[in-house]
């Protein structure tokens, strides 16, 4: 392709509206253009990126015999109706957007395809015969993302590669699980990336075993908390590990101290030289579902430590009670709701586990009990300081019996704490835990028969009995993975695309067009290196030498061929964009020299990791 003929536009200042270098570099190079908020149009450039990405992603699955398919992505609602999601996905934060059709039934555009793809399996597979199977697809999902930004990071129409398998048994799908993993490693090498596998959270899909991959970049949006062993790895929202040991309270006769102004723990045990770690912190929170009346929850924990919300919203949505469904939020109870309740004002600067159902008797839509909830680091504290229950009032020397648990209230407890990086580890308390940022790239779950139960998606077993499917889910980003590869691979001047990704290969730029020397070699050897297979750029624009370079530099082709001056002379300059070669060559010889590179960057990164 000739570079003339490329509508190539790039930009020479940084876009206000990108934050981070590779949504920046993107825009500036000619890559991304917005059309608005979270959605982009894939100039040519990227689609050559992206096409090239989801040609490793099907040869990886093609591979593992996954069958590609390609689903609606206007779903009905009654499908999603069936699964139990609808409500969810569409009021309050629900992402799915949705609309009517002209006979006014409701439909959504697909987030993901979970219940279309069992519906489907509920027709198609009838008998253990055909088991297993494993369909995917490569497509534009929809999200009305809360917060769409970072550019292709998180966009509310957005390319994906998702699979789903299914199982006559929980083994056979333990198989497959094992075999995405190997082939999401391979995918992820193969583009160039150095990414990583944690433990997750199954989130909204739902199932059991999960486990993310993250290409590791500052720019990320998730924590990941490693310890140096390699022996664990998992996102903040899942992570556990050991606590640091509490200062043990003098032990002391349950008493009341006078606390005014000192709402906070930080102010509390400044004044009255408490560690945090001797108090338990009271949250009052309200959890709403699509279905079923709001809760509300009182959430202890320990001083010292922060709630972890992922796991608090597990937690609620396995314990509430049976009529609620389809969580959609936890947020604060603020003065100004229970004032809409009808109910009493509390001092919230002061609160203490020992708080009362009482306090909520009367409410006019409320569950009028609370959801009682404490960390296991709390639960654990033989003595604490905390609040009375009153304006200004603190105890100290409470402990769980003499506040009334089990007598007057229960409170479950169960893991709601962060794992903090410098945390000691569960498998080994040696092991600290170490923080790095990444950016979620793959996710691949064991659903079970979540939806195989709600779809009635059954077949045949071998003793003839009918069974329900077992299933799991394989998802990789494809546009956001392009995204990161950027994130990755870049530095002051521009893009350093992987050689397995980039949108072409090779560039050739004579460095100065009029002179015809320059340019009937530099026509020559493009011509010699699409004969031999390379993908390749001529520069053929009557720019200034430095023009030319700059921009081969912003839009990160991995290796260019310079004729200059020394042309006459059948000379040449090979310069690759990442990484130190810079060599004068013959003409003649560039194919010998250049080909075993290209051949070894196509294949990626040579060490997979594990
Ligand atoms: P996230 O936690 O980032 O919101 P998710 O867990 O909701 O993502 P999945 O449902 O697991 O995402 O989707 C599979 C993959 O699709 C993710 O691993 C990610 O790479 C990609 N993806 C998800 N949401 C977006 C988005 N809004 N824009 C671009 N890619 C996305
Ligand atoms: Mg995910």
């Amino acid at each position: 392709m000739r570079v003339s003929r490329l509508l190539l536009v790039t930009l020479r200042d940084d876009p206000a509206e990108a934050e981070i270098p590779s949504h920046r570099l993107l825009l500036r190079a000619g890559y991304i253009r917005r059309v608005s908020s979270g959605i982009y149009a894939y100039l040519p450039l990227l689609w050559r990126v992206l096409q090239k990405v989801s040609r490793i992603v099907r040869d990886e699955m093609d591979a593992t015999g996954a069958l590609e398919t390609l689903l609606p992505q206007l779903q009905p609602a009654d499908l999603w109706q069936r699964s139990g999601r609808w409500a969810g996905y569409t009021a309050g934060e629900g992402i799915m957007f949705h609309l009517h059709d002209r006979q006014g039934r409701e439909l959504g555009l697909g987030p993901t395809h979970e219940e279309v793809i069992t519906a489907l399996a509920a027709d198609l597979l009838q008998s253990y015969r055909q088991l297993p199977v494993n369909l995917y697809q490569i497509q534009t999902k929809f999200r009305d993302e809360i917060r769409p930004r970072f550019g292709l990071m998180r966009g509310r129409e957005f390319i994906m590669k998702d699979a789903y398998s299914f199982h006559a048994d929980e083994d056979s799908l333990r198989q497959t699980y094992a075999a995405m993993d190997q082939a999401y490693r391979r995918i992820f090498a193969r583009c160039g990336l150095r990414a990583v596998a944690v433990e997750a959270d199954s989130g909204a899909i739902g199932g059991s075993a999960s486990q993310e991959f993250m290409v590791t970049a500052e720019a990320g949006e998730d924590l990941i908390l490693t310890s140096a062993d390699g022996r664990y790895a998992a996102n903040q929202e899942r992570a556990v590990s050991l606590a640091p040991e509490a200062r043990p309270l003098a032990s002391v006769p349950l008493a009341e101290l006078n606390t005014p102004g000192l709402a906070s723990i930080e102010d509390l045990c400044k004044v009255h030289g408490f560690d945090p770690s001797q108090t338990v912190k009271v949250l009052l929170l309200l959890a709403r579902f699509a279905e079923g009346r709001p809760q509300p929850l009182l959430v202890c924990l320990r001083g010292d430590q922060q709630l972890n919300e992922v796991k608090l919203a597990n937690a609620v949505s396995a314990a509430a009670e049976p009529a609620a469904s389809g969580l959609l939020e936890i947020a604060p109870i603020s003065p100004e709701q229970l004032q809409a309740e009808g109910l009493a004002p509390l001092p919230f600067g002061s609160l203490g586990p020992q708080l009362g159902d009482g306090v909520l008797a009367g409410a006019r839509s409320w569950h009028p009990r609370f959801l009682r909830l404490a960390d296991a680091t709390a639960s654990a504290l033989p003595l604490f300081v905390c609040g009375a229950c009153r304006p200004d009032t603190h105890l100290v020397g409470a402990s769980w019996s003499s506040l009334g648990a089990q007598a007057d209230w229960t409170i479950s407890t169960v893991d709601l704490r962060n794992a903090q990086p410098g945390d000691a580890c569960l498998h080994d308390p040696e092991q600290r835990l170490h923080a790095a940022r990444g950016i979620e790239v793959g996710h691949i779950f064991q659903l079970g028969r979540k939806y195989s139960q709600a779809l009635e998606a059954s077949f045949t077993n071998e003793s003839g009995q009918n069974e329900a499917l077992w299933m799991g889910c394989y998802g990789i980003g494809v546009s956001r993975l392009a995204q990161a590869a950027v994130e990755q691979h870049h530095d002051g001047q521009g893009i350093c695309w992987p050689v397995s990704i980039a949108p072409y290969e090779v560039v050739v730029v004579p460095a100065n067009t009029e002179d015809p020397t320059q340019a009937q070699l530099a026509e020559s050897l493009y011509t010699t290196l699409q004969e031999a297979g390379v993908e390749v750029l001529l520069d053929d624009r009557s720019e200034r030498a430095g023009v030319k370079f700059k921009d081969a530099d912003l839009i990160g082709i991995p290796w260019r061929v310079v004729v200059g001056r020394g042309a006459a002379a059948g000379q040449i300059e090979l310069v690759e964009r990442q990484g130190s070669l810079r060599q004068d060559l013959a003409a003649a010889e560039l194919l010998t020299v250049l080909l075993p590179r290209l051949e070894q960057g196509r294949r990626g990164l040579a060490e997979q990791p594990t």
